[in-house]
Order: structure tokens, then C-alpha cells, then sequence
């Protein structure tokens, strides 16, 4: 993001579980530190990284209607402002507020991105987490995810060897326009 003259000794994208899991083990045989990223935008690198940087790149977006809302499952690795957009091109409503926040989906619970006045833990229903010790998926609740002002369960117990691989949004039909 900052386009800083900075390396690391390796760099993986991973597009499905199984790739991190195997990429985490790889690097854990190694004993190389592994970082988990998304697209980086919220980690600046004073100095090169002697380890395997694990770049998110898992895709996919899925779409169902009921007659409350709509239920969306997103792979992790999709971009944030993209699926704003994309949402907006099918008809559905609601994510307009956090528009161009840089990022991929699956690094936004953790923090529980937000402006102007809205905030992701709205919009969640929950996260799915990959343990990659165990490659075991548990799919927490918006309430299990913990979520504060910039703050979750992300930053705290699942902070090393869990993955995010995706989020499940619900947005809702009677969906107002928050504005200023
Ligand atoms: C110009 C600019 C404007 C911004 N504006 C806003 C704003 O308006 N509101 C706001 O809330 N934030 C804002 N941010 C912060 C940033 O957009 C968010 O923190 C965003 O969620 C970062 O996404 P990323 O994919 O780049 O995360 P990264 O920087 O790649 O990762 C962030 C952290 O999450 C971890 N992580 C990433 N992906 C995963 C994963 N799949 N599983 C487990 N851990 C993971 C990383 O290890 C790291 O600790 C802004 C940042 C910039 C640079």
C-alpha cells in the first residue's frame, strides 16, 4: 500500500484453506515466523521481514435473497471496496458507508472497520476461522467475534496460527441511508 523498498524472504498467495495450511506448515518446518495479510494496508514495515508473509487471495462471492434481506458468504481474500460495489450492482443495499475503505474482507472484523457512523458488526452475521494447527474451520457469531470500536476476538485469542478464509454479512431490506 505505502509502496515501501521492503522484503520478505517469502511471499505465498493463498486462494483456498488447504494452500494456507500448507504454506503455515512449510514455513512452521522451517521455523520461518509467518505474517498473515490481507492486502497490508494497515502494517507498515520499517524493515525487511525474515519470514513467509501469507497474502489472503481466497475469492468468491455469494448472493441468497430472502424476503428480510440478503445473505452474503465472502471468501476472505476478495477486496473490500470491490464487494461494496458489487453489492451496489446487484440491487442491495446498506455497505454504502464504507465505501473505499482499502483492504480485504476478511482482515475487516478485525478491527471492525468503520466510518461515517457505520460499522461492519452491523452488517455481520459471522466469520469463519481456520485454525491451521489443526486445519479445523469454526464459524463464530457476530456476538462470539466480540466486536468494539475497533476491536474484536481477532486481536486477542485468535491472533496467531488462525486464518480468517470468511465473512457472512446479512443486509436487510428495510435498509435507511445513514447520513451525516
Ligand atoms: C488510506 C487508508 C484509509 C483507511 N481508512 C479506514 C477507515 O475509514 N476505517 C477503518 O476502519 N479502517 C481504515 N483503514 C485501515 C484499513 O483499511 C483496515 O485496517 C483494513 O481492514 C486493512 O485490511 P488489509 O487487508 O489491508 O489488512 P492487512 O494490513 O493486510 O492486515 C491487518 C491485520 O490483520 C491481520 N490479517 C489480515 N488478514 C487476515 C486474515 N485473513 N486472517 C487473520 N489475520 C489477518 C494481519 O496479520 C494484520 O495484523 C485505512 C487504511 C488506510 C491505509
Amino acid at each position: 500500500t505505502f509502496s515501501l523498498p521492503v522484503y520478505a524472504d517469502e511471499v505465498v498467495f493463498a486462494d483456498t484453506p488447504d494452500a494456507l495450511v500448507a504454506s503455515w506448515r512449510h514455513a512452521n518446518a522451517q521455523s520461518r515466523p509467518v505474517l498473515m495479510l490481507g492486502e497490508g494496508s494497515n502494517v507498515l514495515f520499517l524493515a525487511d521481514f525474515a519470514g513467509t508473509v501469507i497474502a489472503n487471495r481466497i475469492k468468491g462471492i455469494e448472493i441468497a435473497e430472502d424476503d428480510g434481506g440478503w445473505h452474503l458468504h465472502v471468501g476472505a481474500g476478495e477486496n473490500w471496496h470491490h464487494l461494496v460495489e458489487y453489492t451496489l450492482q446487484q440491487g442491495v443495499p446498506g455497505l454504502e458507508n464504507l465505501a473505499l475503505i482499502p483492504g480485504c474482507v476478511g482482515s475487516a472484523p478485525i478491527q471492525n472497520i468503520g466510518a461515517y457512523g457505520a460499522e461492519f458488526k452491523q452488517f455481520c452475521a459471522y466469520v469463519d476461522v481456520l485454525d491451521l494447527t489443526l486445519n479445523q474451520v469454526t464459524r463464530l457469531s457476530a456476538e462470539q467475534c466480540q466486536f468494539g470500536y475497533r476491536e474484536s476476538i481477532f486481536k486477542h485469542e485468535y491472533r496467531q496460527g488462525f486464518a480468517i478464509i470468511a465473512v457472512g454479512l446479512h443486509l436487510t431490506k428495510s435498509w435507511v441511508p445513514l447520513l451525516g
